[in-house]
C-alpha cells in the first residue's frame, strides 16, 4: 500500500498555484535545505499525517465541482512532491484526467522521476532559486546542474506553457542583477512563463 506523510491541505486557493480553484497538498521530505524555507516542518519525515492516495482522494473530492467548473484541481507541494511519484500516479488514476494535477517542485530530483512524472502531471511550478550555481549552492546546500537539466528536458518534451518558473529575489543571497541574469537564461532555454518575487524573511 502506498502511503505518504502530508503536513498540510489548503482548500479553495484561487489561481495561486495553478489554474482555477485548487487544493494545495504538501508532502514531507525535501532534498534541499533552503535558508529561508517556510516549510521546515517538511524536513522531518516523522511529522505529518499518513495518507494513502485513496484517503487523500476521499478528503479532497469535496471540491470536485469547483475543480471541474474552473479547470482547477490539486497542486502537490512540499517539501518536494516529485519524491512521492507512486502516490501521485495512484492519485491521478483515482481522480481521472478532468482534474488538473500540478507539482510545485525544485526539480532537483533524479531525472527518471521527472521524465516519468511529465506524463502524469498537467503542469509544473518550478522553484528555480537562482541559475547561478554558487548562489544556489550557498542558499540550498545543493548543486543546481540537475535541476537545470531536468527543466531543459521538460521544456523539450511538452508545451512550455504548462511550466511556470518562479525566480525569487533572495535577500542577502542574490542581487537584482543576478535575478535578471537568471531570467535571461531561462528565456534563452525556452521558458515562457516566468514569475519574479521576493522572499519574505520571517
Ligand atoms: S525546496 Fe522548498 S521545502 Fe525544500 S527546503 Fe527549499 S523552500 Fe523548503
Amino acid at each position: 500500500m502506498t502511503t505518504a506523510k502530508i503536513f498540510g491541505i489548503a482548500r479553495h486557493r484561487l489561481t495561486v498555484d495553478g489554474e482555477g480553484v485548487t487544493t494545495l497538498v504538501t508532502f514531507n521530505g525535501c532534498p534541499l535545505r533552503c535558508k529561508y524555507c517556510l516549510n521546515k516542518t517538511s524536513w522531518d519525515m516523522a511529522k505529518g499525517r499518513d495518507y494513502t492516495p485513496e484517503s487523500l482522494f476521499e478528503e479532497v473530492k469535496i471540491d470536485q465541482l469547483y475543480f471541474l467548473a474552473t479547470r482547477g484541481g490539486v497542486t502537490f507541494g512540499g517539501g518536494e512532491p516529485l519524491l512521492q511519484k507512486e502516490f501521485i500516479k495512484e492519485f491521478r488514476a483515482l481522480c481521472g484526467n478532468q482534474w488538473q494535477i500540478v507539482a510545485e517542485t525544485c526539480l532537483n530530483v533524479p531525472s527518471e522521476i521527472v521524465e516519468e512524472m511529465n506524463g502524469v502531471l498537467d503542469g509544473f511550478i518550478v522553484d528555480i532559486k537562482d541559475t547561478n550555481p554558487d548562489i544556489y549552492l550557498d542558499y540550498t546546500g545543493k548543486e543546481n546542474a540537475l535541476a537545470l537539466k531536468n527543466l531543459e528536458w521538460i521544456l523539450q518534451h511538452g508545451d512550455p506553457k504548462r511550466i511556470k518558473v518562479r525566480v525569487p529575489h533572495i535577500p542577502e543571497y542574490n542581487t537584482d542583477e543576478d535575478v535578471a541574469k537568471s531570467v535571461e537564461r531561462l528565456k534563452a532555454m525556452g521558458v515562457v512563463d516566468i514569475e519574479e518575487f521576493t522572499y519574505v524573511i520571517r
